[in-house]
């Protein structure tokens, strides 16, 4: 166990030392070295390349299992490389279910650490590797991520044990490179994506990140949890695409008189989540070309039809508005 935890530390990275990395690859481009300037051509996003494919696996809010929306999780396809937003539980059955290869998961990211987002990222990496998995997925996500995923590692030591001894598979430790961000702005870039992170707020957790991908088609900003947010609204500034977290509180309202802690539940869920109104007004100020509503709440019962939902953004935004569901793809 000893041994697979302190070759798993290996391939944590700090964000520090990744943008320090980057930092020198810009440098030494801009001085004119040619061996790593050809490294940095290779990370420059080739604008002819194919269109990207987005792809819903999961659209309820909330960590209970439902009948009709699974966990959150999206994954954005752009040749041919997976890059997963979020972990919810299911995310790797729901990938599966979208026709996609484990295996070509390059990257994950994970919006903000509750349960809902979260629950399956080490058993995505785990099912993965379990698959076809063969290559190092960098994952990216606010801390405690590099302890989940070396606690991960510990918990399914025997597993992996058995199957690298068994069937021969690579170190799972190796395949994971973590890295912890804690502040806003760029994340990652590579060949097919630019990944810029924004600070939401979505108390008491924090940080709570949006992610906005520059694909070489098109821009596609994933809101995470949130609040109303400013920081959230200046990252979709633009976008062709943006994901959003939606409550409808007509529905809440009913749900909650039953429960004995409705105040505080109320209380939460306004304080840290955005309602129909709020979601349409968002999207308007953004000026993004495509709204599609996610993370539903309430995401199981009752189930509100998709004309529910719209009718009650429409008034606020008057662009491309899609109501999401499990694998549907935009
Ligand atoms: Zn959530
Ligand atoms: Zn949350």
């Amino acid at each position: 166990m000893k041994r697979i935890v302190s070759d798993s530390r290996s391939c944590f990275q700090s964000r520090r030392q990744f943008l320090h990395h980057s930092m020198v690859l810009s440098l030494a481009a801009a001085s004119g070295l040619t061996s790593v300037s050809g490294a940095f051509a290779a990370d420059v996003i080739d604008a002819s390349h194919a269109k990207s494919r987005l792809i819903l696996l999961g659209t309820a809010g909330g960590p209970t299992p439902k009948p009709n929306r699974a966990a959150p999780a999206q994954v954005l396809v752009v040749n041919g490389a997976s890059y997963v937003i979020d972990c919810g539980n299911g995310v790797a059955s729901q990938f599966v279910k979208a026709k996609l290869k484990l295996s070509s998961i390059k990257n994950i990211f994970i919006t903000h650490q509750h349960s809902d987002h979260n629950a399956d990222f080490g058993n995505l990496m785990l099912l993965a590797w379990a698959a076809d998995l063969q290559t190092k997925v960098g994952s990216y996500g606010p801390p405690p991520l590099a302890e989940m995923s070396k606690l991960f590692l510990q918990m399914n030591d025997f597993d992996i044990r058995t199957r690298i001894a068994d069937e021969g598979r690579p170190s799972l430790a190796d395949l994971f490179d973590v890295h912890e961000i804690t502040s806003d702005g760029f994340v990652m870039q590579d060949a097919n994506v630019k990944v810029t992170a924004a600070l939401v707020e979505h108390p008491p957790v924090s940080p709570a990140f949006a992610y906005r991908f520059d694909c070489p088609d098109r821009s596609i900003v994933f809101s995470g949890d949130t609040r109303p947010s400013e920081n959230l609204i200046s990252l979709a500034k633009g976008a062709d695409v943006l994901i959003h977290e939606v409550m409808h509180l007509p529905s809440l309202e009913k749900l909650i008189a039953t429960e004995t802690n409705a105040t505080t539940l109320r209380q939460h869920l306004l304080a840290s989540h955005t309602s129909t109104e709020q979601v349409g007004r968002i999207a308007t100020e953004a000026g993004v070309k495509t709204l599609v509503l996610s993370h539903f709440v309430p995401g199981g019962y009752p189930f509100l039809p998709d004309d529910v939902w719209a009718d009650a953004v429409r008034p606020y935004f008057s662009g491309n508005l899609v109501v999401g569901h499990d694998l549907m793809e935009l």
